[in-house]
């Protein structure tokens, strides 16, 4: 069910629990600003998601309020992931669905990043 990105941050989102280690996940990297791991539902041969460790609802959220610290160390390791870990390069596509009406699910900011083959077109 999609989640609306205004709401406030619930600390028992599903990426919450993941990042506390209640949850297992397949991680492929982690550093002081972000988690990386493998989507349980791959939808290209590289699936992975990378989420910031902040409390932040959506891409919104943490554009507007996090720090520029956190927003470069988040943004480095969204490429260092795409360029060395999960084997997804050398090509990729990166997506961060936003609220309800893009289809987010879980209420934890998440960039997804696709690769492992070439991709086709980008569909809406
Ligand atoms: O962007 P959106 O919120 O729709 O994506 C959520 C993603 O989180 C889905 O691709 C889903 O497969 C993934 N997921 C996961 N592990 C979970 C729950 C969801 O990888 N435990």
């Amino acid at each position: 069910m999609p989640i609306d990105a205004t709401l406030p941050y619930d600390d028992d989102n599903v990426f919450a629990r993941i990042l506390r280690g209640e949850i297992p996940s397949n991680r492929v990297y982690e550093d002081e600003w972000a988690v990386a791991f493998h989507d349980i539902a791959p939808q290209a041969p590289v699936h992975v998601l990378v989420i910031p460790r902040g409390r932040y609802v959506s891409w919104d959220d943490f554009s507007e309020r996090a720090s520029v610290e956190e927003i470069a160390g988040f943004v480095r390791a969204v490429g260092k992931v795409a360029r060395d870990a999960g084997h997804v390069g050398p090509g990729y596509r990166l997506l961060a669905n936003t609220g309800k009406r893009a289809g987010q699910e879980v209420g934890h900011l998440h960039v997804h990043i696709f690769g492992g083959a070439p991709l086709g077109p980008m569909l809406a």
